[in-house]
């Protein structure tokens, strides 16, 4: 009987981090095996994406595939409280620091994704959909095994991609919840959302309220991405069905009202547990954890996609250089230490938001160009690689916050609250089949 094949390295999960720690691996030449349980294309939400983002897709050689496919420019962030009280304030990518992008894109996930698991086929990867890792019965440097609907299969390493699935902090038990970030995203796709002009044009609009948050993100020429995120608080008490709590918000919010006075899109919602959480250690024997099985992050500042791609880039790069030769040791400590360091700051990133003193000097009329253009240039996702100025005024901005907290400096704001607010004339939603 022949042995059975051994790969260098088996993926789970064929999503962007996984098809992109494939298609490296695989162009350095190692023979690789992606399992991935859906079948595609498929529906993901996490549809806006970085300027960091645009420049890892660059490296990955699949940009111009990438911007083939039906997408939306997106310039830069406008922030608002949802009424007129405070009007909107604007952070263009036109301001980051050093000479990376200055823009981004958005678009469907499902176009994207699909494009992503080919060019990881195209670049050798032996790719099996409909294919679900069921148990990890070994897990050792250079032997690892994982069970499937479809069979065994044996490798040197393994990369967990697996999504919020997070199959081996799950089995390793090592998935630790955020302490206070608990939300529940609600959404759906909408045609004719009016679309700002002037400073607003071709940015994420992000709309803030006591009880959580807004997305609207121009997905392409005419599809809307609109999403409420709602705070525990919220989600746990309110007595409206979760497939309505999207029009429930809107209704109650008038600048969403306003945006979507004529928009068309379903009636319903689709509903997802927004939990931040880590799995650290962020490798172990025979095995490294990237994207969302690593760590799932509030996607405020629409950071999953970039985490994912460059922890991709690592792990990829341990698992070459490991069947160059390096030591598992030296390769797993590099990962978990780059992988602590970058979601450290991510976490610190969103906690920001969540901070009321952090909002009151995003909304402050006297915020110093220095400290903003620091800001921006973490909102653009260069958050891997800080240049030491930025990284000063990022210290100087906490700093700032800290003296809000007991001394302001510039005027509180207070976002309105969704739940005292009345529903005003219903919105024009009309009901139309779900977006695919
Ligand atoms: C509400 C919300 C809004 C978001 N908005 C943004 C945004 O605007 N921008 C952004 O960058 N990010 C955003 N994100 C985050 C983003 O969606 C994720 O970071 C990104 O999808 C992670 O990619 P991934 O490849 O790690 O995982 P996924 O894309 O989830 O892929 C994981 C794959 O693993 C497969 N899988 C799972 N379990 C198994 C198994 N047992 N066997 C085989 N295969 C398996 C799944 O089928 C899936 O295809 C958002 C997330 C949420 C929840």
């Amino acid at each position: 009987m022949l042995p059975s094949r051994k790969y260098d390295c088996i993926v789970i999960g064929a999503g962007p981090a996984g098809s992109a720690a494939a298609m490296e691996m695989a162009r350095a030449g190692l023979d690789i095996l992606v399992l991935d349980r859906g079948e595609f294309p498929r529906f993901r939400i996490g549809e806006s994406f970085l300027p960091r983002t645009k420049r890892a897709f660059r490296r990955l050689g699949v940009l111009d595939k990438c911007l083939a496919l039906p997408h939306a420019r997106k310039l830069g962030v406008e922030i608002s409280l949802g009424d007129a009280r405070h009007g909107s304030q604007y952070f263009h990518f036109r301001d980051v620091y050093g000479d990376g992008d200055k823009e981004a894109f958005n678009m469907a996930r499902m176009h994207l994704d699909q494009m992503m698991m080919e060019s990881a086929r195209e670049a050798g990867a032996d790719v099996r959909t409909s294919c679900a890792i069921e148990q990890l019965p070994r897990l050792e440097d250079g032997n690892v095994t994982v069970r499937t609907t479809h069979g065994e299969f044996h490798g040197r390493w393994l990369i967990d991609a697996s999504g919020q699935a997070s199959t081996i902090g799950k089995e390793l038990g090592q998935r630790r919840f955020h302490s206070f970030l608990r939300n529940v995203a609600y959404f759906e796709h909408f045609e004719h959302v009016v679309r700002p002009s002037g400073r607003g044009q071709n940015c994420f609009a992000l709309t803030i309220a006591d009880e959580g948050w807004f997305w609207l993100i121009p997905l392409d020429a005419t599809r809307t991405s609109i999403g409420f995120v709602a705070r525990e608080t919220l989600h746990r008490n309110l007595d409206v069905p979760s497939e309505d709590r999207l029009r429930w918000a809107i209704s109650r919010t008038p600048m969403l009202r306003e945006r979507m006075a004529n928009a068309i899109g379903p009636e319903k919602n689709r509903v997802i547990s927004d939990f931040t959480y880590r799995c650290d250690p962020f490798a172990g024997p025979g095995h490294f954890l990237i994207g969302d099985a690593a760590a799932f992050l509030d996607p405020v500042w629409s950071t999953g996609l970039t985490l994912g791609l460059l922890a991709a880039e690592q792990a990829a790069g341990s698992v070459i250089r490991m069947s160059r030769n390096s030591s598992p040791a030296t390769e797993r400590a590099r990962h978990n230490a780059w992988m602590k360091r970058i979601t450290d700051r991510a976490f610190r990133l969103v906690e920001g938001f969540y901070d009321p003193n952090f909002r009151d000097l995003l909304f402050s009329r006297n915020r110093t160009k220095q400290l903003e253009r620091a800001f921006v240039t973490l909102l653009a996702g260069e958050i891997d690689d800080i240049p030491f100025g930025v990284g000063l005024r990022c210290q100087a901005l906490r700093g700032l916050c800290a003296v809000q907290r007991v001394w302001p400096v510039t005027g509180r704001v207070r976002p309105f609250r969704i739940a005292l607010s009345s529903p005003d004339a219903p919105t024009a939603i009309v009901s139309s089949a779900p977006s695919a």
